[in-house]
């Protein structure tokens, strides 16, 4: 017989690999949905009146839930039980079933790591509205942390849903958060590294981060309490920096030389929540 916080492990743990496999679709499909709506203005900025009066060419529906999931090589369409978190990929042996183009390891690795982190929220809080929370949090920090690596962008879409529900989860005491705490902490996380951003602009003329930075940041002050920011930014910074210079070394900079400081932000935001804020500079040796 499985104790109760096990049981609720492997429930959430579940749930997690499921969310992981909508995770991978959020992280592909967002930023393109993004691309198309950002060229839909340029388009209707541009345009001239005869443009804008002549009828609008029918372009196919592009969303979370529709097209369904394709071989990008073969255009095989991706039949539900090839759609089994981690499961499928284990069983098509990593290959399209059509083509045997190989899949990309992040779609099982991200769906494991969002299995880990639900089945830890399960076994911390049991099933309950606090466990919710926390694993909307991973989930959310999650998909920011891919999308930023991939391209650069930290969604609105997911950020500033982000800063509400930490704020709500205080007031709904689904946190250990005082509310004063949660307010203060996303004030000071915005504004602290808007101040470090304008500060780097004015000096060297370049821009270090973007404003997605900061409203992750804000969010974490949201969730973990103005306390935490300075513990986060500062593991965020360690870790950035580690790896920044491997990166260099390596030789495998970008163009531009430009790292994102969100994938940082959120490894110390996900280090924070299982290991508690105030571990967290224990865990980075200071
Ligand atoms: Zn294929």
């Amino acid at each position: 017989m499985l104790g109760a916080s096990a049981a609720d492990a492997a429930l959430l743990g579940l749930l997690g690999l499921l969310v992981g496999s909508f995770l991978n679709v959020v992280i592909h499909r967002l930023p393109k949905m993004m691309e198309q709506h950002w060229a839909a203005e340029c388009a209707d900025l541009h345009a001239g009146k005869e443009e804008l009066l002549r009828p609008v060419a029918v372009v196919e529906p592009f969303n979370l839930m529709v097209p369904r999931s394709r071989c990008p090589q073969c255009g095989h369409q991706i039949r539900w039980f090839e759609n089994v978190p981690v499961l499928s990929y284990i069983a098509l042996r990593g290959k399209c079933s059509q083509c045997a183009t190989p899949i990309s390891m992040r779609y099982p690795t991200v769906e494991l790591i969002a299995g880990a982190l639900f089945a830890w929220c399960g076994w911390s809080w049991g099933l309950g509205w606090e466990a919710i929370a926390w694993c909307g949090f991973s989930a959310a920090v999650l998909a920011l942390a891919c999308i930023d690596w991939d391209t650069t962008l930290l969604p609105d879409d997911i950020t500033l849903p982000l800063l509400w529900a930490g704020l709500c989860s205080a007031g709904l005491r689904l946190t250990d958060t005082a509310l004063p705490d949660a307010l203060w902490g996303a004030v000071g996380g915005y504004l602290s590294l808007w101040l470090v951003y304008w500060a780097f602009k004015l000096v060297t003329g370049k821009e270090g981060m973007g404003y997605g930075d900061f409203k992750l940041f804000a969010a974490f002050g949201a969730w973990f309490g103005w306390q935490a920011l300075i513990p986060v930014i500062l593991m965020a910074s360690v870790i950035g920096a580690v790896i920044g210079i491997g990166i260099k070394l390596k030789g495998e900079l970008r163009e531009g030389g430009y790292v994102p400081f969100g994938p940082f932000l959120a490894l110390a935001g996900l280090t924070a929540m299982i290991f508690g804020p105030s571990a967290i500079l224990a865990v980075i040796g200071l």
